[in-house]
């Protein structure tokens, strides 16, 4: 895959994308680090899997934005865990909450653009962009013309990622 086939930015789901629990209903807080895991106040562990750290290395060695979203009732151990996990510098913004992940997208690419013309190369269009999530309901953001690219493992893999971004650049060349 040469750079040209890539999209602008991708968004990330979190749970069961990056890591295997639902932050809000699993993790009890106070969290913290230990080597690769986070380990919450009942002893429950997570690890990241294990694709995810060199997908968003390959993506930054490309330029490519890389956001997340999420419907989480727990926004803030979401942040914490990217910021224990060391992730935060990858990411070029989040967006949170529990409608639906068009409002999300909608926020990330208004926010993107701000400042900038249509004219301008680094000017966001959802067209550039890829959703991949465990989730089959998120695939409404398809409606914007975002790529939408299911998880069926639930769980972000290299194979699935190849999957999605080839299916990105069918659309684009079927347009
Ligand atoms: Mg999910």
């Amino acid at each position: 895959m040469t750079q040209s086939n890539f999209p602008k930015a991708i968004v990330f789901d979190l749970d069961y994308t990056f890591w295997p629990c639902w932050c809000d209903a699993h993790i009890s807080t106070p969290i913290r680090v230990q080597g690769k895991e986070i380990i919450d106040a009942k002893k429950f562990r997570v690890k990241l899997y294990p694709d995810v750290v060199p997908i968003l290395e390959y993506l930054k060695e490309r330029n490519v934005k890389i956001y997340t979203a999420s419907r989480t009732g727990t926004p803030r151990i979401a942040q914490k865990m990217l910021k224990l996990f060391e992730l935060d510098s990858y990411i070029d913004g989040s967006e949170w909450g529990y409608n639906s992940k068009v409002e999300h997208i909608n926020r990330l690419v208004t926010r993107h653009n701000k400042d900038l013309d249509e004219e301008d190369k680094e000017y966001l269009k959802y067209e550039d962009m890829c959703l991949f999530d465990d989730e089959y309901r998120n695939s409404d953001v398809e409606r914007l013309g975002v790529t939408f690219c299911h998880l069926v493992d639930e769980k972000l893999t290299w194979v699935d990622f190849r999957k999605g971004i080839q299916g990105w650049c069918s659309g684009v060349r079927a347009d």
